[in-house]
């Protein structure tokens, strides 16, 4: 069996005016994320290990902000073209573990319903796709609430024979 591991990371700042969203839900907050994009920093994350995992560089590359058509993309559809390449090259997810830094607002009950989006969209189980949150207990921008940032990593897998 062929096994291949990415890891991504991306940070978006928090402002006002805009809506949160994460894992392609829309969480009630007074700030939301600051992109060219919808700025779903959590999908931005999982994407960029996906790309990651096969060395195609990073969603720069594939969805560039310069570029007009991305300009407030649902990143979901972001996160189904980057499976596609996936499976097209006879790829398959293993798991998914990412974790969201935020200081507020609180994200656990919203983990679920990111959980099932997210796995919905890639279409696998949602135990391959374990969204954890922490907070950066105060410190530096993001415990400032400037910002919520996501590390994620993927494993992917093919067999032989396929
Ligand atoms: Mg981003």
């Amino acid at each position: 069996m062929n096994i291949r591991i990415g890891n991504g990371y991306d940070i978006h700042q928090l402002v006002a005016g805009r809506p949160l969203i994460l894992g392609g839900v829309t969480i009630p907050h007074e700030l939301g994320l600051l992109g060219h994009s919808d700025a779903d920093v959590l999908t931005h994350a999982m994407m960029d290990a996906m790309l990651g995992a096969l060395n195609l560089g990073d969603i720069g590359h594939y969805f560039p902000p310069s570029d007009p058509k991305w300009k407030g993309a649902d990143s979901l559809l972001l996160l189904e073209q980057v499976n596609h390449l996936i499976t097209e090259k006879g790829w398959k997810i293993g798991n998914f573990d990412s974790v969201i830094i935020a200081q507020r607002p609180k994200l656990k009950p919203h983990l679920k319903a990111m959980n099932d989006r997210l796995s919905q969209v890639l279409h696998i189980d949602p135990d391959q796709v374990s969204i954890k949150a922490t907070t950066n207990e105060e410190l530096d921008a993001i415990g400032q609430e400037k910002g919520i940032a996501v590390y994620s990593v993927v494993i992917l897998f093919k067999n032989e024979k396929d």
